[in-house]
This record gives structure tokens, sequence and C-alpha cells, in this order.
């Protein structure tokens, strides 16, 4: 019997309302199934805790994630919660996060949804994943590699064997696992890169290399991002798996959640070997907090990837199921259209669109 303890972090602006949404389907859903049980601890984090205490996350919560089976995480984060030196507070707790607990893949899928339209031409169904480096990488600069000195500033660019072979790895992993592509099903990992200008991207192709060298049922590509920019528009049922390092990775994966219904759809995780942070792609969106309008979905998918993630961990059929169910009743309330928010078209509100994904995981209980 899969029983989990899940530390919840709503956090800033928004979160709130869309863990709380969150949490009442990831409730429903449990107790559909008496073969999963679910426990989570709610801790206070974030901008707004900084602004109130001078500390963004406490030791106690640090330890409190490190120990649970799985970390959700509503929004971090404040536009102008800065320390003096002008790094961002949200870094307080997505770094030290990201980076004690080695959460080194970026797990970003995109797909097209039912119901909802998206900004591209073509009507071919969209569906792959960005794996993106989360730890080292052009932002690696931030721990140190920034120089400022006069009319001159340089960053510096990590690109290292043992961290690009982990990342490949874990993409090549997702294509070994999942579907491929909706039309005909081929497996495949994206290598998006700069290789032909710079000389650190062309070793995070050469190892990646390395790893696609050893994986033989899966083919293997390489595209520099700028033409993948234009893929993403143009031919985005082309890809199944993408792998890129952390910045070109942050860039296309915003790009590819713009392409299939925007931020408030759009799933992510955070993981490595040990450890699984779960949260949408989007930020706190203080323009629409404490006014109930944010669309929940994106944060209720990442949910379901959680579930989906701790099943396999677990080799838990009930936690599979579970998220595959959430899944399902998220992408139903989508394409019937009638509870969806503002973001969407709709009318309904933050807590009314998480009423109809209750209902419709009730539904099929
Ligand atoms: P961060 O720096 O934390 O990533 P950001 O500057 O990227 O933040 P977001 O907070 O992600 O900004 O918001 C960007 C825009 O998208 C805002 O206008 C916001 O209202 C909108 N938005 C973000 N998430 C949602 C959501 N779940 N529902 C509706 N609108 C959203
Ligand atoms: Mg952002």
């Amino acid at each position: 019997m899969g029983s989990y303890s899940i530390a919840a972090l709503p956090g800033d602006g928004i979160g709130p309302e869309i863990t709380d949404v969150a949490l009442r389907v990831l409730d429903r859903a449990a107790a559909d199934l008496p073969a999963l049980s679910v426990s989570v601890e709610s801790h206070d984090a974030g901008a707004e805790r900084w602004r109130r205490t001078g500390t963004a996350m406490t030791d106690e919560t640090f330890q409190a994630c490190e120990a649970a089976d799985a970390i959700l995480m509503g929004a971090i984060g404040l536009p102008d919660a800065r320390h003096p030196d002008g790094r961002e507070v949200n870094g307080d707790v997505i770094f030290r996060l990201r980076f004690a607990l080695d959460l080194f893949a970026g797990i970003r899928p995109v797909r097209s949804l039912p119901g909802v339209p998206t900004a591209l031409a073509g009507s071919a169904p969209v569906d792959y994943v960005v794996v993106r480096e989360n730890v080292e990488g052009l932002y690696a600069s931030r721990t140190g590699g920034t120089n400022v000195r006069g009319e001159v500033a340089t960053d510096t660019i990590v690109i290292t064997a043992k961290g690009t072979r982990k990342v490949a790895e874990m993409a090549f992993d997702l294509a070994e696992r999942r579907n491929g592509r909706p039309l005909d099903g081929r497996r495949m990992v994206t290598c998006v890169d700069k290789a032909n200008v710079l000389s650190s991207y062309a070793f995070f192709r050469s190892v990646f290399d390395e790893v696609a060298d050893e994986r033989r049922g899966v083919e293997r590509e390489h595209v520099y991002v700028d033409a993948m920019t234009a893929f993403q528009v143009q031919r985005p049922d082309h890809f199944d798996v993408v792998v890129a390092e952390n910045m070109f990775g942050d860039i296309i994966s915003d790009l590819a959640a713009a392409t299939v219904g925007g931020l408030g759809l759009a799933a992510s995780a955070d993981v490595g070997y040990e450890h699984g942070m779960f949260q949408p792609a989007h930020g706190s969106a203080p323009d629409i907090a404490g006014r109930d309008l944010a669309n929940p979905a994106a944060m209720v998918l990442s949910t379901a990837m959680m579930l989906d993630w701790l099943a396999r961990r677990h080799d838990d059929r009930a936690a599979a199921e579970a998220a595959a169910r959430i899944d399902a009743a998220t992408l139903r309330v989508l394409a019937k259209g009638e509870a969806v928010t503002p973001d969407l078209g709709g009318s309904a509100s933050c807590s009314a669109m998480g009423d109809a994904i209750v209902a419709e995981l009730a539904e099929t209980a």
C-alpha cells in the first residue's frame, strides 16, 4: 500500500489559491483509491515570509522537504523581493532545494489540450517533453561566475561531463518509457545546443552523443537553439523528448508553454535521483493574486506528475492510477470549456474550476 508524505509550499501570490485546489484534488483522488494514502504538511516559505520575518525558508522547512516523499510547490517569489545585493529571494527557496537535493533535471511536458486553442498554424497534435539541465550551464554564473568590471560584464558557462550525462540519460529514460510522437510513435531525443558557436555547447553535444550511442532503441538528432525556436512554432509535432542546457531549456520551455495554451496550463517537475519537486511553470502572478482568478490547471497537472513520479519510484499502481485520473479529469474540464478561468476565455473562478475537476474525479470514481 502506497503511503506518502508530501511537503507542500503554497508560497506567494496565486500560490496559495492554486495549492488549495491541488490539495483538494489530491485528497479526492486518494479518497477514491483505498490502496493510496497521502498525508500533506504545508509549510510557510517564500517572499511574503521573508518580508515578515527576514527568512524565506527555515532550516526546519528545508529538512521537512528533504524528508518528505515529494515536494509540491505553488509559486515562490514576488517582483520586488530582493536581497540588498540584488539576488531574488525566491532563490533562497527554489535554488536551495534544487541544489541541495540535486534536482538536476527540469521536466516540462508540452501538449496540445482538448478545447484549448493553440498559437500554432497546423492542427497536428503536439506532445513533447523538454528536459532542462537545472543546476549548471550559463546560470551557474549566479554562484560566482559573474563579473562586472567597469565597462565590461562577463559570465561563465559551466558544462560538466557528469552533469550532461545525467540529464541526457534522464532524457533517454523518458523517451524509452513514454509513447513517443502522437502520429507515428517514433522515439527520439533532440539535443538543443549552439555547438557551432561555443565549444562549451559542442562539449554538451559530444557527451549527449556518447549517451545516445548507448541507447540503440531511441533515435537522436541535434538542433541549434535558434532553429529550435522556429521549429517549435512551425513543426512542433516533430518532437518527442528535447534536452537542453539550463538557459536554453528555460527559454524553449517558456516558448513551448505559450504555443499550447499559456502558462496557466504548463506543469513542471524538478527531479533528481532521490528527490522530486513539482510546481507549475508559471510564477506567483501578483497581478491577479488574491482574486480567485488564477488558472489552477498547471498546478493540478503538476500534482499528477508528482503521483506519476512516486508511482514509478515505488512501483505503485494506485499512485499511477491517481495520476492518470487527475490528468484525465483536468482534460475533461478543459474540453467541456464550461468551468474554465478567464485566461482560457471562461468566467469561472480558480476555486470553481477546482470544484469542476473534483466533480469529474467523483464521477469516474
Ligand atoms: P516568475 O519570475 O516568478 O517566473 P513571471 O514574471 O514569469 O514570474 P508569472 O507570475 O508567471 O510571471 O506571470 C506572467 C503572466 O502570466 C501574468 O500576467 C500572470 O497574470 C499570468 N499568469 C501566470 N500564471 C497564471 C495562472 N495560473 N492563471 C492565469 N494567469 C497566469
Ligand atoms: Mg517566469
